[in-house]
């Protein structure tokens, strides 16, 4: 094996534990000594985790059984990954990065933790995050923000950024974020990794921590497409415990050839920098002359959509973040009165960027305005919807870059929510669609002399992951 062990994708350390070439213990070991000496730099992980002993042998167990004949392990037995802080992991803190729930102790595992588990993967640590999953940046933690490894005067993007920075440095094989407008595909993009937001009920929201719960899906960051299908495969089903999960067959499998009809809104793609549409041009002009077809479409309501998102997405935050009142969960501050409670407990636990969502969402639900806003945004979001459908009538797959720009620097936006806001512009469709996303990394754009990874974003019609991973596949070179 040339690579250290720390650097492997998926596919290849679980080759490498079957071929004898490495131990689930030193595979562990490569990642955990990569993180201690990268996270004080990076701080991608918030809390690095013992070693699960009894976890590795018998991940090594079930490694040695299949070497011996027995049965076959899952690729993911024995895989370190990096999870993010707001999906639950039984007796370990999940804090979604936020003062509120710094010291709340998960008493349970969430279903897609429970799927690892039985798969026998690992658990380095609490990857950092936007509080709340509010955010593109990671400047919005409570813990500092994370550092893009490829240049850490830049942010790895939100609000999974800890999730990519810890895959994207090699302090993890692959790491577990969710998407609730874009938060695994844009830190995905801004650091080099592929990233997917499945189609919406693909994956159990059990035990993750609430943001917009008719957007939210956890997915994969991986370093290549067949790591993120690998994981995807393992996470996704319907289960008892989220009611909103997809029952088996609810999509029939879309019969494709072997190369697919890739929509084109140019239109929509105007204000990208220029040499982040020239990587777009490029990879285009790549997948056309492999075969697969352009073709040009109009999405006349994508204009709208960000806005419909900050309308949508803030009403359901405000609803899921009302739990936090200091009397059933995390940080309980105790005033004269109980609304002094209240005030006393969420003016300290929550940081300014859920603040002002919560603000906004209480507004736009209010009884003044649910009409003019609320119920206005959920009406284009039906638009939104038709014309996707519609789209998906002449394409296969639908083409974005991923960001308007490579890796912003610390600060640039962070003062102006609204500039914030536009790195989600391609982004927030699929979650108000529901239907399943990819970015794919599709070369560099130089910024201040340093080669930053740029991503171009695929959306397929409901339930038809296989698409994106087959165009991704296509972008990258690989063979699934
Ligand atoms: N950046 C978006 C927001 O701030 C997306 C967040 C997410 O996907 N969790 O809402």
């Amino acid at each position: 094996m040339t690579k250290p062990l720390n650097e492997l994708t998926i596919t290849e350390a679980a080759h490498a534990l079957r071929a004898g070439e490495c131990t689930v213990r030193e595979l562990w070991d490569a990642c955990m000594a990569a993180a201690k000496e990268r996270n004080p730099e990076l701080n991608a992980y918030i809390e690095l985790f013992d070693a699960d002993e009894a976890a590795i042998a018998a991940a090594q167990e079930r490694i040695d059984a299949e070497k011996n004949g027995g049965e076959a392990a899952p690729q993911l037995c024995g895989i370190p990954l990096a999870i993010k802080d707001n999906i639950l992991i039984k007796g370990h803190i999940a804090s979604a990065a936020s003062k509120m729930l710094a010291n709340y102790e998960a008493t349970y595992d969430a279903t897609v933790i429970q799927k690892l588990k039985e798969a026998g993967a690992l658990f380095l640590g609490r990857a950092n995050m936007d509080e709340f999953a509010m955010g593109s940046s990671t400047e919005h933690s409570t813990y500092g923000p994370s550092r893009n490894p490829h240049d850490p005067s830049r942010v790895p993007g939100g609000s999974s950024g800890g999730s990519a920075s810890a895959a994207a440095a090699h302090m993890a094989i692959a790491a577990l974020g969710t998407d609730t407008g874009g938060s695994i595909r844009q830190p995905a993009a801004h650091t080099g990794l592929v990233g997917l937001k499945p189609t919406y009920g693909a994956v159990s929201r059990a035990g993750s921590i609430a943001l917009g719960s008719s957007l939210d899906q956890i997915g994969p960051l991986a370093k290549s497409v067949a790591d993120a299908k690998l994981l995807f495969d393992t996470l996704k089903g319907r289960d008892s415990y989220d009611a909103t999960t997809n029952p088996d067959g609810l999509f029939p499998p879309r019969a494709h050839g072997a190369h697919l009809r890739i929509g084109v809104p140019r239109s929509f793609i105007e204000d990208v920098d220029a040499d982040v549409k020239q990587a777009f041009e490029d990879t285009l002009a790549r997948l056309k002359h492999a075969g697969h077809t352009l073709v040009d479409i109009e999405l006349p309501t994508s204009t709208y959509a960000l806005p419909v998102y900050y309308v949508i997405m803030p009403a359901e935050a405000s609803t899921n973040l009302a739990r936090y009142d200091g009397i059933r969960y995390g940080l309980a501050k105790r005033g004269a009165t109980l609304l002094d409670d209240y005030v006393e407990t969420k003016t300290e636990g929550f940081g300014p960027e859920t603040q002002r969502r919560i603000l906004l969402g209480t507004f736009v639900l209010s009884s003044g305005y649910i009409d003019a806003y609320y119920r206005k945004a959920e009406a284009a979001r039906d638009v939104l919807r038709a014309e996707y459908a519609k789209a998906f009538e002449s394409c296969d797959v639908i083409a974005f870059p991923t960001t308007p720009s490579p890796a912003f620097a610390f600060g640039e936006k962070s003062t102006d929510p609204v500039s914030m806001y536009l790195e989600d512009i391609f982004t927030v469709t699929a979650n108000l669609t529901g239907m399943p996303a990819i970015s794919v990394p599709m070369g560099t754009a130089e910024r201040d002399g340093v080669a930053l990874p740029v991503g171009i974003h695929f959306t397929a019609p409901h339930g038809d992951e296989a698409a994106l991973f087959k165009i991704g596949a296509a972008v990258t070179g690989e063979t699934l």
